[in-house]
């Protein structure tokens, strides 16, 4: 246990918890200016047609290469964005980047299919009054096709407040679309996700990891792509990691995905190639 409650009803915090809040204080600081000092980056993983193995989008991932920690994960970093609010210009900035980024994989590849790219957003970014007009803007300057950007949230977002739900509404009015991100390990009800304003169910990694040939290991993805089908929603597969894995997934209809087997998150540059026909 990490706390417990003093006597007086204040917390008693061990040391080791004071040791990592005064370490995300320290990293809090830092990440106020790491985007003015260049620190933040942009990776590109592929999610292809698991039919051709072909990259038909690009999901824009957050990387930050401290000073003095080298490469923090966002897993550790972007709760802490989210806290302090520092979120909201970096993810703003993460959007220009990628909007600006798939424009350049058009240019670069003409004659390819029409790519698109997922973008996360976070719960607090959603909570900002000018969100919306904040996000066109940014495609507007950028000059795409607002069909091929996708937004990525949580369930966290839709289970926050109306207000996040009101404006993904105006957002897909725009043409944008809407993916429910780690879909299964959030505690929205089903019965909620049919009022939702959402395009795609990203099945999260930890479904796909058990998939293995058995009833119980294919359960849960397999509810969640005929609950998709249903309600007339894409899936995309995540953190697909063996052909095993993609074979089920083909199986039982999901035609999108993304993971290792295919490509990590990868440097512009080298996802440009990715896209050259083989
Ligand atoms: P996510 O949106 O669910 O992104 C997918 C994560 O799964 C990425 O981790 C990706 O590198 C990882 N992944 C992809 N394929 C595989 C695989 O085959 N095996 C395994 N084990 N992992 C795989 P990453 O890049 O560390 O990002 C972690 C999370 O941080 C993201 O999860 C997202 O929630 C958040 N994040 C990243 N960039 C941003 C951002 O720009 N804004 C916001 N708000 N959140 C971000
Ligand atoms: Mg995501
Ligand atoms: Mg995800
Ligand atoms: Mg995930």
């Amino acid at each position: 246990h990490s706390k417990r409650a003093g006597s007086h009803g204040h917390t008693l915090y061990h040391p080791a918890l004071i040791d990592r809040r005064a370490a995300d204080a320290a990293l809090a600081d830092d990440l106020e200016h790491a985007q003015a000092r260049g620190e933040l980056h942009v990776l590109y993983q592929p999610l292809v047609d698991l039919n051709t193995e072909r990259p038909i989008a690009a999901e824009a991932l957050l990387r930050w290469q401290h000073p003095v920690h080298g490469l923090i994960s966002p897993v550790q970093f972007i709760p802490i964005a989210e806290r302090t609010g520092t979120i909201n210009s970096i993810g703003m900035w993460v959007l220009e980047q990628a909007l600006t980024q798939l424009d350049a994989f058009h240019q670069q590849n003409p004659a390819g299919p029409r790519m698109h790219i997922s973008v996360n957003l976070s719960p607090r970014q959603l909570r900002e009054p000018s969100i919306v007009h904040d996000i066109l803007t940014v495609i507007a300057r950028a000059g795409v096709d607002p069909r091929h950007l996708v937004l990525e949230v949580t369930e966290a977002v839709l289970v926050d407040e109306a207000g996040g739900i009101a404006a993904l509404r105006a957002l897909r009015e725009h043409g944008i679309r809407i993916a429910l991100d780690d879909f299964g390990t959030g505690y929205s009800s089903l019965q909620y996700l049919t009022r939702l304003p959402v395009d795609i169910l990203k099945i999260d990694r930890s479904f796909v990891a058990e998939l293995n040939g058995t009833a119980e290991g294919t359960a849960v993805t397999e509810a969640v792509i005929r609950l998709a089908q249903v309600l007339h929603l894409n899936t995309v597969a995540e953190g697909i990691e063996t052909s095993n894995q993609a074979a089920e997934l083909r199986a039982l209809g999901c035609h999108t995905g993304q993971g290792f087997l295919y490509a990590k998150p990868l440097p512009a540059g080298e996802f440009t190639q990715l896209l050259q026909p083989s």
